[in-house]
């Protein structure tokens, strides 16, 4: 059976795990978060960068830090994991829907002001398979009418939008380092931000309500709750795995490119016969062979070519289940306009096999089976 997904694995990972166990300490905030967050700053060009227990808490770090609070509308597309809306709703906010551009499977920036009203407090873009949103619309908008910009860039790690790296661009970015994504950690995440301001009430919201950053530099003779907190900060256990992946990122990110070409280039015959639709990635965009997806015509074919494939071995899936369609988005949330691409676009995408450890036969096994299907 040629699986899906598994948990990219590079070698170094064992090492430094017993490092961390040799250091005595395994708690948080110790060498191995240190040095992915210092790795990150450099690489992604960004000031500050919080390690999280996951991508979920980081985007709850933000929702707080954004300020958002009970009866504020939060405008995010439909097409996305359920946690970049609960953390909103978390905090008491409307979600609003808005529909997705069929080229990309991201929001629509052209649909966005017209979702926007008086109680709008932030615009949650979600750079799907770590293509960016048109992210010089929203930025523009977003100061247009005072509200903040949080992405969820948790597909988006080592992606860039003209030149700036995804979770960058934003008042806050939020990163999944869980063991779907291209670098992991088993779960975790972090949240990005490049103001000063943010720092303090981030650091004690990170830290269970208290000064404990402050009191570790030295800056305060003893921690107290000062304010309102969670925890939100993995184990050095966990850290030590990251700090290997991200260390061997730019090999990991050949690897997907390559398993990303060989589809995109084998898989062409298909589109250009009409059989499929292909990804698309505009011109300002450097993806990260997050994923490969295809569309087929409706779900009905989808269907079909899943149970082909399972046949034959092999295991695809289909993605996100609209969120405005689900009982609690109907609960939390509304949409924007008319659903003219969400639900027909999702319901003919199918994600095909990617990671890091999977075998050049088997993408090559993939796509022989794919271009023989003959019910398209
Ligand atoms: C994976 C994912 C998340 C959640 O990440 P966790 O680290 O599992 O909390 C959120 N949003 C999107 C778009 C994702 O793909």
């Amino acid at each position: 059976m040629i699986d899906f997904n598994r948990p990219a694995f590079v070698g170094q990972e064992l090492e430094y795990i017993k490092d961390a166990v040799h250091r005595g300490m395994l708690c948080g905030d110790g060498e191995y978060t240190k040095k992915c967050s210092a790795w990150m700053q450099e690489r992604f060009q960004v000031n500050h960068v919080m390690l999280t227990t996951s991508c979920t808490h980081a985007l709850e770090m933000a929702a707080y830090l954004a300020d958002i609070r009970p009866g504020d509308e939060v405008i995010m597309p439909s097409y996305t994991f359920v946690s970049t809306a609960d953390a909103f709703v978390l905090r008491g906010a409307t979600i609003v829907f808005t529909d997705i551009r069929p080229d990309t499977m991201n929001m629509d920036e052209q649909l966005i002001e017209q979702a926007v009203t008086s109680k709008t407090k932030a615009i949650v873009p979600v750079h799907y398979a770590g293509v960016a949103c048109e992210m010089d619309s929203i930025m523009r908008l977003a100061g247009k009418y005072g509200l903040k910009v949080i992405e969820d860039a948790a597909q988006g790690v080592d992606a860039f939008y003209k030149g700036k790296a995804l979770g960058t661009i934003g008042d806050f970015g939020c990163y999944s380092f869980h063991e779907t994504k291209n670098y992991t950690m088993g779960e975790g995440g972090a949240l990005l931000f490049q103001k000063e301001e943010y720092l303090e009430k981030a650091e004690v919201l990170r830290e269970k309500g208290t000064d404990r950053s402050k009191f570790f530099r030295g800056q305060v003779d003893k921690y107290r709750w000062v304010d309102y907190g969670s925890s939100y900060l993995p184990s050095e256990l966990n850290a030590a795995y990251l700090f290997a992946q991200l260390e061997a990122c730019d090999k990991i990110n050949k690897k997907r490119m390559e398993i990303y070409e060989y589809y995109h280039r084998n898989l062409a015959v298909l589109a250009e016969e009409g059989r499929i639709e292909q990804p698309f990635v505009p011109g300002e965009c450097i993806h990260n062979a997050h994923m490969y997806y295809i569309k087929v015509r409706d779900m009905e074919v989808r269907t079909r070519l899943i149970a082909y494939l399972r046949k034959k071995g092999i295991c695809s899936v289909f993605h996100y289940v609209p969120l405005h369609s689900a009982p609690a988005g109907r609960r939390f949330g509304r949409f924007s306009g008319e659903d003219v691409y969400t639900t027909k676009e999702s319901e003919r995408l199918l994600r095909l096999p990617m990671f890091y450890n999977l075998e050049m036969e088997d993408v090559k096994q993939i796509v022989d089976a794919i271009v023989a299907f003959d019910e398209f």
